[in-house]
């Protein structure tokens, strides 16, 4: 099997399983995002402990498999994580999506850094790089408490 069928099967898996879906217990930030190009629609519940640690993170939503994938795996590899951690996960994921280098993070095991760049090849595909990010960008809004819904037309 190589690389890209690897990615793939990654994608498809987290698209029909996503990972802690639902909406978690005691949350205490949240927020929501919406991407009208392709519908995908996501609301990211998050637990912050007094640290600002990630104790919790879960989210409900509906959208293509691309962005439902993508969020599945965010909360994998965010949940657990510091928040500068967390804040440099996302900025390398957002980083690595726009076209730029692989993501590095010493916070990230080498099965999760297989995970996130299973997505890189979305990059190839503009008009699914928003599918992709809604969720990585809501979750920012979540941990700023910007109390603002993300909307990636606006
Ligand atoms: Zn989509």
């Amino acid at each position: 099997m190589d690389l890209k069928e690897l990615y793939q099967d990654i994608i498809l898996e987290h698209g029909k399983s996503p990972r802690n879906f639902g909406k978690c217990k005691n949350y205490n930030h949240q927020a929501r995002g919406h991407n009208p190009l392709c519908g995908d629609q996501v609301h990211v519940y998050l637990k912050l402990d007094k640290e600002k640690k990630v104790e919790q993170l879960t989210f409900e939503g509906s959208g293509c498999a691309i962005s439902i994938a993508s969020t599945s795996i965010m909360t994998e590899l965010v949940k657990g994580k510091s928040f500068k951690a967390s804040m440099e996960i996302i900025d390398g994921f957002l980083n690595m999506i726009k076209g730029g280098s692989e993501v590095k993070s010493n916070d990230l095991t080498e099965d999760q850094k297989i995970k996130i760049m299973s997505l890189s090849g979305v990059k190839q595909y503009p008009m699914r790089i928003k599918c992709a990010t809604l969720s990585w960008h809501t979750l920012i809004s979540a941990m700023e408490n910007k109390d603002k819904d993300v909307n990636t037309e606006i």
